[in-house]
């Protein structure tokens, strides 16, 4: 024991720090307060002048954070190996975007090894292929080892030095690829889902989406040294700019997806359109300038524009849900955990919260649950578009379909006018319009087709064929008009005797009638003839001034009709027959066979 405490004064005194016992320290020390560090605003002392220094101050947080400077600085470090056997010790510093990082491990003034590393030169460089940095450090026992590193960078001095063995420096490492595995594998699921659904739906905003969450997660894979491990080890100036580029390319793209997504063009405050278009402008310029400008302006541009977008995107999500926009909603939770997980981040960096696993982890899990919640919100948009869209298809559909059942109820409406009318025409061309009996074109008709159907059938047809006595004289006596009248009480008379259906009482033309009578032969002909003359010569019709009395002379014939031309001579030989009729002194029927057509 007191052999030991001896032999740490020495060291204290050649080193000027105590050396850290690596035996009965915890295997995965946060090394912020065993370490002593120098600032060297010139950046121009070598490795004995800058442990000759009187500066070196003892670190007073577990977090080494010197912020943005030019100065490089100098960090030393003593382990001593109190153990009978030879310990490995891993020495991390787990932030993957540092320069310039000059390594020398010394025993007793003398260098024993020297590395250099840092995102300024090629990955293989590194004595240790991880995506931090890691110094393997073999101390002997009793042996007591001097580390010093010089750390010259444009990124952020922030030197979280961790000291493992390494089987807890594997374990930790585990737990941690597991995790960051997680991240990336949802975070990529969604941007492949989504530029699937890119392709299908032509939505803008998911493209916007795509840029965006593409931009956030080579950001990230910029930030924890996987990009520059698997992608570009050897790309060593471009991985500076790929954190502004990625950076700015996402929050250009995040800008443009917030103003699709929350249709900021339709809000009610105009001003919110235009904070947006400039943040839009100035991501982009953002953008370019991670190849113009020196990392060191670049990346404070764009992590400036990257907060106030964050922002003024938040309280834009927020108006808009309260102006009943629903669908903001999903985007203000989604933009809550950002925030609670950048918050969470920043009360680290602070000092107000102690590092740790979830701490650490807060950002990550905060844009996965973002990206979760924003790729579920698209998906329910189109859902909710689609909903609308059928809706409006189904309208459309019922307007057609009401408007066709209109159209139908209007043609049928016309075309039973149009039947009606037709019906009348046809009416008025078959009816006479003194007497209101059929007319000479409705008895062609009806005879022609009678004259065939007994034909066909092999039975008589029967015809009268009935003219006015004396009607010259009424017309003469008692005016047209009374004639007129006397005609069309002849005509009903007529009619009202005729009992039949398939009876024709017909106004052959002047004072002339003609009677079809279907199925009828020369005696049941007489019958009728008799019937209708006397019930005319029984009737006295009423006129306005005086009453009339007239008789009708009836001519008869009846056959079996072997052709159409016997239509002819049936009405030849009743006409014949009313001649007779007359002759016989008139009021009376005669009888005349037809004259059979020579076939
Ligand atoms: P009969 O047949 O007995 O030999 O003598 P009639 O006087 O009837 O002879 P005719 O056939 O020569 O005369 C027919 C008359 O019927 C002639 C015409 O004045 C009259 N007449 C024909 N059509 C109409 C009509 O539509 N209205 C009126 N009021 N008279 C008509
Ligand atoms: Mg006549
Ligand atoms: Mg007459």
């Amino acid at each position: 024991m007191l052999k030991r405490l001896l032999l740490l004064v020495l060291l204290m005194q050649i080193g000027g720090v105590h050396a850290l016992d690596i035996v009965r320290q915890d295997d995965d020390l946060s090394l912020g307060r065993h370490v002593d560090y120098l600032a060297d605003p010139t950046s121009r002392l070598d490795l004995t002048q800058a442990l000759a220094q009187s500066g070196w101050q003892r670190g007073q947080k577990t977090d080494l954070n010197f912020g943005y400077t030019r100065s490089s600085y100098w960090f030393r470090l003593n382990l001593h190996n109190s153990d009978q056997e030879s310990l490995q010790r891993l020495l991390e510093i787990a932030y993957p975007v540092l320069n310039h990082i000059d390594v020398w491990v010394l025993e007793r003034a003398q260098v024993l090894h020297v590395y250099h590393m840092g995102d300024a030169l090629p990955f293989a460089a590194r004595p240790y292929q991880h995506r931090n940095f890691v110094i393997p450090v073999q101390v002997q026992a009793g042996q007591t080892l001097q580390v010093v590193l010089r750390i010259h960078t444009a990124s952020a001095m922030q030197v979280p030095l961790t000291l493992w063995s390494e089987t807890r420096f594997h374990q930790h490492d585990q737990t941690d690829l597991l995790l960051l595995g997680i991240y990336y594998g949802v975070v990529i699921c969604m941007l492949i889902y989504n530029l699937f659904l890119f392709f299908s739906l032509r939505e803008l905003s998911g493209l916007y989406y795509v840029v965006w969450v593409g931009g956030m997660l080579m950001f990230m894979m910029s930030l924890n040294g996987i990009a520059y491990q698997y992608l570009w080890p050897r790309a060593s100036s471009w991985n500076n700019s790929a954190l502004v580029f990625f950076l700015s390319l996402s929050v250009l793209f995040a800008t443009l997806f917030t103003r699709e997504f929350l249709q900021i063009a339709q809000a009610r405050q105009t001003w919110m359109l235009r904070v947006l278009h400039q943040m839009a402008l100035l991501s982009g310029l953002s953008v370019v300038s991670a190849f113009v400008l020196p990392y060191r302006y670049g990346i404070h541009l764009s992590i400036g524009i990257a907060v106030i977008a964050i922002m003024s995107s938040f309280v834009a999500a927020s108006l808009r849900w309260r102006d009943g926009f629903a669908t903001a909603r999903y985007y203000v939770f989604a933009w809550s955990f950002v925030m609670i997980g950048g918050a969470i981040l920043a009360a680290n960096k602070l000092g107000v919260i102690e590092r740790n696993l979830f701490t650490e982890n807060a950002t990550q899990v905060g844009s996965a649950m973002e990206v979760l919640l924003l790729s579920f919100a698209l998906g329910e948009r189109v859902n909710v578009e689609r909903k609308l869209r059928e809706q409006a298809q189904r309208d459309a559909f019922d307007a057609q379909r009401q408007a066709n059942a209109q159209l139908e109820q209007q043609v049928e409406l016309r075309t039973q006018a149009l039947q009606e009318a037709n019906r009348r025409l046809t009416e008025i061309s078959v009816t006479d319009p003194l007497t209101g009996i059929p007319n000479r074109r409705h008895f062609d008709q009806r005879y022609l087709d009678e004259i065939k159907r007994a034909q066909r059938s092999g039975q008589h047809i029967g015809l009268l064929v009935i003219d006015i006595d004396h009607f010259k004289q009424v017309n003469d006596r008692y005016g047209h008009q009374s004639g007129d009248e006397a005609l069309r009480f002849i005509a009903h008379t007529l009619q009202k005797h005729v009992r039949r259906d398939i009876d024709l009482v017909a106004r052959f033309g002047g004072e002339e009638f003609c009677v079809l009578l279907p199925c009828v032969k020369e005696h049941g002909l007489a019958i009728v003839a008799e019937h209708l003359r006397r019930a005319v010569d029984d009737a006295v019709i009423e006129l306005a001034s005086h009453s009339l009395h007239i008789t009708i002379s009836l001519g008869g014939s009846t056959c079996i009709p072997s052709g159409v031309r016997d239509a002819e001579e049936l009405l030849a030989a009743a006409d014949t027959a009313v001649y007779a009729a007359k002759h016989g002194g008139r009021n009376a029927y005669r009888f005349q066979p037809i004259r059979k057509a020579v076939e």
